[in-house]
């Protein structure tokens, strides 16, 4: 296979996915296709101004040659918005700083960059009610093609809603120059779709969020050939990035057809959001999401491996007759919330999520009778989507990412906090949930540390 029938590839399987979006309406992957951007955004944006915004590194990298593209095809445009924030992340305060500049033009803005310029962009671009195009310059993350953005705010990481780019254009050549751990990084959030998948099958069988099969397919039919080849996205190999780039634009695109992440995270990214949240450090920085994720995806694998090795027909039985016993009340889950989350600034919203998960008794029961009368399947479905934890761990290691907690600065002890307020953050439903439903922590994830565990040392 030559370089143009995998970009041909790339292409045909983009296109049928954009059918599903309403926002974005080009994507444009391949080589020297910075040449082009003036090209499409006439197309896409007829009669109209530009804006580049980019950071001090981006703009180097790729934003003042983006600039002279507008310019040579005719196109007006406003002086470029440059950040020179070293070191920055997507708060709110460079929100405050980029929307009244944008409020000030007309003009539509090309976020040069990867996760936070875009971030950034999209969610000022909203404010203004304006559609915005963007450059990717590293396959770093799955926010390209997705609605909605992940800014800091009171201390907080959320999600705002707003609208996905109009157009997204990725030079393969930007991509495969990016630094190593910032592709190894999106390698890492895109092999997360992994157990996410499993996270999601549960939710749908119980019914909380039906598996919306589009969007399913969009991530999951291609993503074992996207992560196929590690090593050639840690060497820069042409064809892993492109595969990695478009994975990760799939996932997005997903995103963006189903109005929900559900497509593409589950409980792994509920450790990153956990750990963003603690304001986590290490080396002086905040790991990147991808290298979070990745940690969350061995530890949700972990999970899910222990689950399927120890679990049978009658381990719901059990607990269905333990109901009584174990049944946790909302007096005893608000307890542990204060406990864990009571003085941080997550409180509120940990409470808002668990009374959303909260169930009666009788409605716990219809679950795991559920789980009962369908585990054959269940177990077959979950053991085809998923990995075995120690092959995702070589993956993830052989991509260049961090496989072990200790490489992002997270002890062992504190991983296992993590499960238990992992499982706390969200109402999504997941392995974690599942494992306390069954009245099991101690036996399926205090095991995991504890001699012959996975992650006993
Ligand atoms: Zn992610």
């Amino acid at each position: 296979m030559n370089a143009s029938d995998y970009y041909q590839d790339t292409a045909a399987r983009i296109e049928k996915a954009l059918r599903y979006c309403d926002d974005t309406q080009a994507v444009v992957v391949g080589e020297q296709t910075l040449g082009q951007v003036g090209t499409f955004f006439k197309r896409l944006f007829p009669n109209q101004r530009a804006i580049v915004v980019a950071d001090a590194t981006t703009f180097e990298l790729a934003g003042k040659r983006v600039a002279e593209e507008l310019n040579a095809a005719g196109i007006s445009t406003d002086e470029p918005y440059v950040y020179d924030e070293p070191g920055m992340h997507a708060e709110m305060r460079l929100v405050d700083m980029l929307k009244p500049r944008l409020a000030a033009t007309d003009a539509i803005p090309v976020a040069v960059g990867s996760g936070t310029v875009n971030d950034l962009c999209k969610y000022s671009s909203s404010l203004v009610e304006r559609s915005y195009m963007v450059v990717g310059t590293a396959a770093s993350m799955d926010g390209y093609a997705s609605f909605g953005a992940s800014i800091e705010y009171n201390e907080c990481k959320q999600t705002f809603s707003c609208p996905a780019p109009r157009v997204i254009l990725i030079d393969m050549d930007v991509v495969c120059k990016a630094p190593v751990k910032m592709n190894a990084a999106g390698f890492a959030d895109l092999i997360a779709k992994i157990p996410a998948g499993a996270d999601w099958i549960l939710a749908d069988l119980i019914g909380t969020e039906p598996i919306d099969t589009i969007a399913w397919s969009l991530v999951q039919d291609s993503l074992r050939d996207w992560v196929a080849n590690p090593e050639g996205v840690a060497s820069g190999d042409r064809k892993a990035l492109t595969f990695l780039t478009e994975g990760l634009i799939m996932s997005g695109l997903a995103m963006q057809k189903a109005k929900t992440s559900r497509t593409a995270s589950g409980a792994e990214h509920q450790f990153s959001h956990l750990w963003d949240n603690q304001h986590h450090k290490f080396n002086g920085e905040a790991p990147s999401h991808g290298f979070k994720v990745g940690v969350g995806t061995v530890s949700t694998s972990a999970l899910y491996e222990r689950i399927l090795s120890t679990w049978n027909e009658s381990t719901f039985d059990a607990a269905i007759a333990a109901i009584p016993q174990n049944y946790r009340t909302w007096e005893t889950i608000e307890k542990e919330l204060e406990e864990n989350f009571g003085t941080s600034g997550l409180y509120e919203t940990v409470k808002r999520e668990c009374a959303k998960k909260f169930v009666e008794p009788d409605e716990l029961e219809r679950r795991l009778k559920l789980f009962r009368d369908n585990w054959n399947e269940l177990k077959k479905r979950l053991s085809n989507q998923l990995m075995p934890a120690a092959e995702i761990q070589r993956i993830i290691a052989a991509a260049k990412a961090p496989s072990t907690p200790e490489e992002i600065g997270i002890e062992r002890s504190r991983l296992q906090k993590s499960y238990a307020l992992a499982q706390q953050l969200r109402y999504r439903y997941n392995c974690l949930d599942w494992t306390r439903d069954l009245g099991l922590w101690e036996e399926t994830v205090t095991h995991l540390f504890q001699p012959g565990g996975f992650w006993f040392k």
